[in-house]
């Protein structure tokens, strides 16, 4: 398959949608990004790289990173998780509250703002530094040390992430939050501030296609049933309230974030990832799902 001309296309048939979506203006700092701005990258299973216009560009991962923090809790503390965070889709923004109080402050997902919030939780629990351990683990994914948080992205969330800061006490109340709202709050701007480009990304991610096993440093991540889950829960709350339609329209396990960026799974196969600033009403990438929705249009390839 010559993925380099359908990466192209790619990009020529998706073009008409920028300008159509909105860069996320609720992050001060996010605002400030340029929307005409378009990547991707694509890893196969036997480690072919292949990537298009601004896949080497810097952005800020945002939710995309709740992916790698509930990796570690599963390494952590194993099933234990689900005591605490559900695994069926939220049908809500990803930022509501409503939800919270009628389930008594278990969220639905790890993969909406209140679910992250107890998965940083945990890892606050679990490691003694666990903003230095998610960096060092995500550096080394990518074989890349210089991969930083962004402190501009960080504090400007910090200083503008007041319904973060209402879903972290609000789950306090209920028991369900163990250490400072501070620490976990911290923990998660900081993981979400995380900044990488398309090729760094489908190197994180690609222990995720190849079935918990991380081949370029050979080392197991996760075993193949956790691996198995956690592929399963972004084909089924990895974009928001968008995941039935995303799941509908491309056929792969993803997640997405409000920087933009896109990191798409198929098992055994592939980790592709995209990244266009402008989103969509959900918050997804507009031009991001539609160029991953081409993509297993045109190659006939997705996990179904
Ligand atoms: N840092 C963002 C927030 O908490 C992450 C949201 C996202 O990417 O979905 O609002």
């Amino acid at each position: 398959m010559d993925f380099n001309k359908i990466l192209a296309e790619i990009a020529e048939e998706t073009k008409y949608l920028q300008g159509k979506g909105k860069v996320a203006n609720y992050i001060p700092a996010l605002a400030q990004v340029d929307g005409n701005q378009f990547g991707m990258a694509l890893l196969t299973a036997d480690g072919e790289l292949f990537e298009y216009g601004d896949s080497a560009v810097n952005f800020s991962l945002q939710s995309v990173s709740k992916v790698l923090t509930l990796t570690i809790a599963f390494r952590e503390i194993g099933t234990v998780v689900w005591e605490r965070v559900g695994r069926e889709p939220s049908g809500n923004p990803f930022n509501s509250l409503i939800q919270l109080e009628k389930e008594k402050g278990i969220p639905r997902n790890p993969f909406i703002n209140a679910g992250a919030l107890v998965i940083s939780d945990i890892l606050c629990s679990a490691l003694e530094n666990p903003k230095e351990y998610l960096l060092d683990f995500v550096q080394k994914r990518a074989q890349n040390p210089l991969i930083k948080y962004d402190e501009v992205v960080a504090i400007s969330e910090k200083e503008h992430g007041y319904l973060n800061v209402a879903l972290a006490n609000y789950m306090k109340s209920f028991g369900n939050i163990h250490n400072t709202p501070e620490q976990i709050l911290d923990l998660y701007f900081n993981q979400c501030s995380l900044s990488m480009n398309c090729n760094d990304l489908v190197r994180v991610f690609s222990f995720i296609a190849n079935r918990g096993f991380d081949s370029n440093n050979k080392e197991r991540i996760l075993s193949r049933s956790h691996s198995k889950r956690l592929s399963s829960l972004m084909l089924t709350c990895g974009m928001y309230d968008e995941s039935g339609d995303f799941a509908f329209r491309v056929g792969m396990s993803g997640k997405s974030g409000v920087g933009g960026g896109i990191v798409a799974t198929i098992p055994g196969k592939l980790t592709m990832a995209v990244w266009s600033p402008e989103l969509n009403s959900f918050g997804n990438s507009l031009r991001g799902v539609m160029a991953l929705e081409l993509f297993t249009t045109k190659t006939g390839m997705s996990i179904f």
